[in-house]
């Protein structure tokens, strides 16, 4: 055997051990029930460190409440090039046992699925990160650049323990140029992989508080200025508004490849936003039948509580309502809020804005990164057939903390069927799944990102 095809056949790993590893260690994690609140990451979190120290490989807890640990551990690169992070949140959404079919916390494989809750999101990223510092320690790979691992708490709306500790606090540990955490993953259509998401930017939540005033009376005899009536009146002309198009590198390159891929019809839709004739009624078809493509394409608004009165007689002199709005990346706040105030069309009524994030928001990773590009082509090998597309999630991740820095965040995930999540086995759902061979590809596609975007040549 020649010295390089020992040196090559050294560091492929052996999957089928490699995989069952893989397994021992994700069950182990879901078993872990750390529902947030109260979170509890503890003992996942010493499991971690456990592991990754056993390895020989460097790892720090960091805590501001004991209870709720980070856990971070380090590479060592030749410093030729800045760190890559592999991140992922140990903590997870609650659950209501009695609707699950198996205990949410047992890890059960039934006919090729893992059950349990964090499956998907997201002890899915954490286990297959861990597994890749354990091979890239094990099979001794010279690396480029340090490759930090953060398995974080409080993601799950309690960030003051997780990222934004780690971002304030403890900055130097974890920073990075770029990083992979959720966000993200492969779309199986018909139980074929037909789509690589990656979680490029997202939009920002801020809340938005209506309030409305009007002279209180008995309800016997109804006033002119019911303050109920008003809100309810600017409720309705919120929902009427359609927001301003608007447009980014990633929703322009997602639209175009999701049209690549989907049926013609539904393709030239997706086209036809692009025509200034023919957008405004697309996007009302948008609204009615594809409401997440909708929101991508604009700060949306949703109404999600309202609040007022507190007895049949009375007519209160108060009323409120809240919005959750979701503004997109560059949006002039300002100017939304204006706006919006003017669609209120009722001065009596205040317009409150509540920013629910302390962090700036960065702009979107760039599509044109060599992270990118090995992202697009580890997709090929691994899942080919499908497509890679960079995405905006609606909804707030974690790595909105690391952009704001400026570090290059993706986001992936492993493959799911798109018709699994109506069925009702999605993340968060009461049957969160996955398919047990997707986690061992999962960390295939992992290795193979981690190893060509790291290793020294
Ligand atoms: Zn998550």
């Amino acid at each position: 055997m020649t010295l390089l095809l020992a040196l090559l056949l050294a560091s492929v790993p052996d999957w089928n051990a490699v995989n069952a590893e893989l397994l021992r260690h994700f069950q182990a994690l879901v078993r872990f029930d750390t529902s947030d609140p109260p979170g509890h990451e503890a003992e996942a979190a010493e499991y971690l460190r456990k592991v990754l120290a056993d390895a020989g490989i460097p790892v720090e807890v960091i805590a501001i409440d004991p209870k709720r640990p980070n856990v971070v551990a380090r590479l060592k690169g030749n410093g030729q090039k800045r760190p890559l992070l592999l991140m992922g949140h140990t903590d997870v959404v609650g659950v209501q046992p009695e609707k699950w079919k198996v205990p949410p916390f047992s890890a059960t494989v039934q006919d090729g699925y893992i059950y349990g809750r964090g499956t998907l999101d997201d002890k899915d990223n954490v286990a297959t990160a861990l597994m890749t510092m354990l091979l890239l320690k094990r099979l001794n790979v010279p690396l480029a650049r340090d490759v930090i691992f953060l398995a974080e708490a409080g993601e799950e709306g309690s960030m003051q323990y997780g990222i934004a500790h780690m971002v304030e606090k403890h900055w130097p540990l974890i920073e990075a140029e770029y990083c992979l955490a959720e966000g993200g993953g492969i779309r199986r259509h018909n139980g074929r992989a037909d789509r690589m998401l990656v979680g490029t930017t997202e939009k920002n939540p801020t809340a938005v508080k209506l309030v409305a005033k009007g002279t209180a009376g008995h309800g016997s005899a109804p006033l002119p200025d019911n303050a109920l009536n008003k809100l309810a009146a600017a409720i309705t002309r919120l929902a009427a508004w359609r927001t301003p198009l608007k447009w980014n590198d990633t929703t322009r390159t997602y639209f175009e490849k999701l049209a690549m891929i989907s049926p013609p019809e539904q393709a030239a839709r997706y086209h036809g936003l692009l025509d200034p004739a023919k957008s405004a009624e697309i996007q009302d078809y948008l609204r009615q039948h594809e409401p997440m493509h909708y929101s991508m394409l604009r700060t949306s608004v949703a109404a999600t509580m309202i609040q007022g009165g507190y007895r049949v007689n009375i007519i209160p002199s108060e009323a409120e309502a809240v919005f959750d709005v979701r503004t997109m990346p560059g949006e002039n706040v300002d100017a939304f809020f204006e706006s919006m105030r003017k669609v209120v069309n009722d001065p009596s009524i205040e317009v409150i804005h509540t920013p629910r994030r302390n962090v700036p928001i960065g702009a979107p990773s760039r599509l044109d990164t060599p992270l990118y590009r090995i992202l697009e082509e580890t997709q090929k090998r691994i899942y080919p057939g499908a497509v890679t597309m960079p995405v905006m999630s609606t909804g707030g991740t974690d790595k909105a903390y690391l952009q704001a820095r400026g570090v290059q965040c993706y986001g992936i995930g492993p493959a799911t069927d798109d018709e699994d999540g109506a069925k009702g086995f999605g993340a968060h759902s009461d049957q969160e799944r996955i398919l047990e061979h997707e986690l061992y590809r999962f960390l295939k596609f992992n290795w193979e990102v981690a190893t060509a975007f790291a290793a020294a040549r």
